[in-house]
């Protein structure tokens, strides 16, 4: 307890005032030493799963949202102990009117300001429409659509800066809720394809150095960080299934603090025996070349079905 304040939590390594408490530890955390909890989480998984090495060109997906936000700063306070890498932020311009303009000048300020290259990316300009114009009558396929066409997106601009890893700011729970939704939908090349391994080599690595730090901390993180924007949100969230599938763990989660990390690892166990058949079975699409697991991939499959 802090002794001014008889009742407060304190950090259980300095006695400052907590700022969290770490459910599945248990420990209560000031701010400075938060901050250096998720530094080096972040750093330690980078180096246990190689997910970047000298010489690398990261792309780093910046949307300008909070997770991605906290990608780049953290990413940035690690560059010293990177050797020889280069980080080149990239966003992607859906075309969400009364949304993504806002998010896409936090992006802009926020990479001026730490000095690192941006590129920006928007739909029409590589699918010839926004996403508004591609979801009329078909808003309750938002997510998935999108979802789509922003990775492809995403794999362009990082194949345009010649990056050698493409990094997001998928989170644990972000992480935690995809396992469960291609669970529910009975999707297993997903639930493998979703965990960003490859060793087909046929695709720019993608890396999730944030995929095992909650939401909860990364938000705590921003405000230590006097990063904290308050954005608008995606007028097509209320369509989204992981909506529901959040609340769900969330509640499960606080019941049963180690849900999210539990899931994470059943994932890695599921992946290891089913990844190696499944990258074999891809060929070329034959409109675009990429690697696909049928005749059409699944963007160019999809971009038939959007009328284009
Ligand atoms: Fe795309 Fe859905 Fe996210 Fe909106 S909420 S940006 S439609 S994935
Ligand atoms: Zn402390």
């Amino acid at each position: 307890m802090d002794p001014n304040n008889p009742g407060l939590p304190v950090c259980f390594r300095c006695t400052a005032p907590a700022v969290i408490f770490q459910r599945d530890s248990g420990h209560h955390l000031c701010g400075a030493h938060l901050v250096e909890d998720i530094e080096s989480r972040v750093a330690d998984l980078i180096k246990t799963r190689g997910m970047i090495a000298p010489g690398d060109r990261v792309a780093v997906a910046l949307s300008g949202g909070k997770d991605s936000t906290a990608l780049l700063l953290l990413l940035v306070s690690l560059l010293p102990t990177l050797h020889d890498v280069k980080l080149i932020a990239i966003t992607i311009d859906e075309g969400i009117a009364g949304y993504r303009d806002a998010t896409i000048t936090a992006a802009e300020h926020l990479a001026c300001d730490l000095g690192i290259e941006h590129h920006c990316i928007s739909f029409p300009e590589l699918f010839g429409n926004s996403l508004d114009v591609f979801l009329k009558g078909r808003e309750t396929q938002a997510c998935s659509i999108c979802g789509i066409l922003r990775r492809k997106a995403l794999a362009v601009g990082a194949r345009q800066v010649s990056a050698t890893k493409l990094a997001t700011g998928h989170n644990l729970d972000d992480e935690a809720q995809s396992v469960l939704m291609n669970v529910f939908r009975g999707d297993l090349p997903r639930l493998i394809r979703n965990s960003g391994t490859d060793s087909s080599g046929k695709f720019i690595p993608r890396i999730k150095p944030l995929s095992l730090i909650p939401e909860k901390e990364i938000a705590v993180y921003l405000m230590l960080k006097n990063a904290w924007k308050e954005l608008p949100e995606c007028p097509y969230t209320r369509y989204a299934l992981r909506r529901e599938v959040r609340s769900v763990l969330s509640n499960f989660e606080y019941k049963h603090p180690g849900t999210m990390l539990h899931l994470m690892e059943s994932r890695e166990k599921i992946e290891q025996p089913c990844t190696r058949p499944i990258i074999a079975s891809l060929h070329s699409c034959r409109e675009c070349g990429d690697p696909s697991s049928s005749d059409l991939c699944q963007v160019c499959s999809l971009l038939r079905s959007l009328g284009r």
